[in-house]
């Protein structure tokens, strides 16, 4: 029997988890353990809206209306450091032990630094309300003085940081190290039409180029390229990825492979599921195994991991974790959306409005079904492409759909 669960990581997942049990009827003692000092808060908008002032941290926050009604025993600014599965209890920073019947790991994912980054004031990481603030107060300074932000990295979390520096009227180069930015997730063209967004809005994209240091005594003041070059840079944000935050588990019997190893119902071991960045799962929709690194997911996947540990201890079998996987990204004033799972080798077709005018719908095929759709500006076309492949449609069927 459930009379006491902790969750570890206290953001989208492990809320979304703590809200799942008590409305499924746990009444049970609930712990909400988290490493950092805020109350849980939406990271979308640390790239977007809160660097760009245009919302306020209240207005982040993932509940208005308070805790009270899910009766948790919050400890915020503490962090779990050891797992012991037999023994079945978690060690909090401190050394204090603290006993489970069902625990939820939901610690997501640290950004990945630049191997041998000095020490400078002005080199960053996105991953917190801290960073996005203290990056923040230096983009306003450097916007003041005409400055130039560099970006490292054009992925996801990099180019809407270049697109709001940029809409602040910072000067931007963004580095990337691929010959076509997001071309693993994407596809080689519909990679180079992220790019494209960079060149519209006058940002300094350089493709296929190394990051070898960083040049400045306290303060950074350029970025040492591979051919010998420099970029002057009074700013600069790394966004080069994340890795899983699994350091705690490393001496824990739990199996780690890029992220917590889950069965297709979001367990992990006996009374332990896993959910959101950090959950490694097969997906039975897809056939694959998967990680996934967005706010649907970790949301969805926090309520399903919750439903299992209540199914394994009432002794039911819980539901497979089945997601058609969802992401957005706004960059400049174009909304990205992706949905499904692609692969390098996927036939991709345009099917509505143009790469040329920013406003499209692709569809991804692979083995005669529809797998994939990325949208530019076309959030209705996305959520239909969504359902058909939940549907597991046929690729035939899918392009006719869209006639
Ligand atoms: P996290 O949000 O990473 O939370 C994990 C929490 O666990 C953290 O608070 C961490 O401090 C805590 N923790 C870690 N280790 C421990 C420990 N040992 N003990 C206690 N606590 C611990 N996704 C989209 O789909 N669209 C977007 O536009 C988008 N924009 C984004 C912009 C930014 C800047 C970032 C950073 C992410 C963005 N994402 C976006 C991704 C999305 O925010 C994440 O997928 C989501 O936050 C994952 O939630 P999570 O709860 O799994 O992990």
């Amino acid at each position: 029997m459930l009379q006491t669960i902790v969750v570890v990581g206290a953001s989208l997942a492990g809320l979304r988890a703590a809200e799942t049990l008590r409305a499924e009827g746990f009444d049970g003692r609930l712990v909400l353990v988290g490493a950092e000092q805020h109350l849980p808060y939406d990271r979308p908008p640390l790239s977007k809206q809160l660097l760009a002032g245009a919302c306020s941290v209240d207005q982040i926050a993932l509940r208005n209306d308070g805790y009270d009604d899910l009766s948790l025993e919050l400890e915020l600014g503490r962090r779990a450091t050891a797992l012991d599965v037999n023994g079945r209890r978690v060690e909090l920073d401190g050394g204090q032990w603290l006993s489970f019947d069902g625990l939820v790991v939901a610690t997501g994912a640290v950004p990945r630094a630049l191997p041998g980054t000095p020490p400078l004031e002005g080199i960053h990481l996105l991953r917190t309300l801290d960073d996005s603030l203290a990056i923040k107060a230096e983009l306003d300074t450097l916007v003041a003085r005409g400055g130039r932000a560099v970006v490292v990295g054009a992925g996801f979390i990099g180019s809407e940081v270049a697109a709001t520096a940029r809409g602040l009227g910072a000067s931007v180069t963004v580095l990337e190290a691929l010959a076509t930015p997001l071309s693993k997730a994407l596809g080689e063209d519909l990679g180079a039409a992220c790019a494209e967004l960079h060149h519209d809005h006058d940002v300094d994209l350089r493709t296929g180029v190394g990051v070898s240091g960083f040049l400045g005594r306290d303060h950074v003041e350029g970025v040492l390229l591979a051919d010998g070059s420099v970029v002057e840079a009074e700013l600069v944000v790394v966004g080069v990825g994340v890795r899983p935050a699994t350091d705690w588990l490393e001496s824990s019997e739990l199996e780690l492979r890029d992220g917590v190893v889950c069965d297709p119902t979001c367990l992990a071991a006996p009374g332990i599921v896993a959910a959101g960045d950090v959950a490694r799962w097969p997906n039975p929709l897809f056939d694959t195994e998967m990680r996934l690194e967005h706010w649907t997911n970790a949301a969805e996947q926090g309520m399903a991991a919750a439903r299992t540990l209540l199914a394994e201890a009432a002794g039911v079998p819980a539901e497979p974790f089945a997601p058609v996987p969802y992401f957005w990204s706004d960059q400049y004033k174009t909304k990205i959306q992706f949905v499904g799972h692609a692969q390098q080798g996927d036939e991709v077709r345009v099917v509505d409005g143009s790469i040329e005018d920013r406003k499209f719908v692709a569809l991804y095929g692979r083995a005669g079904r529809l797998v994939a759709a990325l949208g530019f500006s076309r959030p209705k076309l996305v959520l239909q492409a969504r359902r058909l492949i939940a549907d597991r449609l046929p690729w035939e069927d899918a392009l006719a759909a869209f006639e």
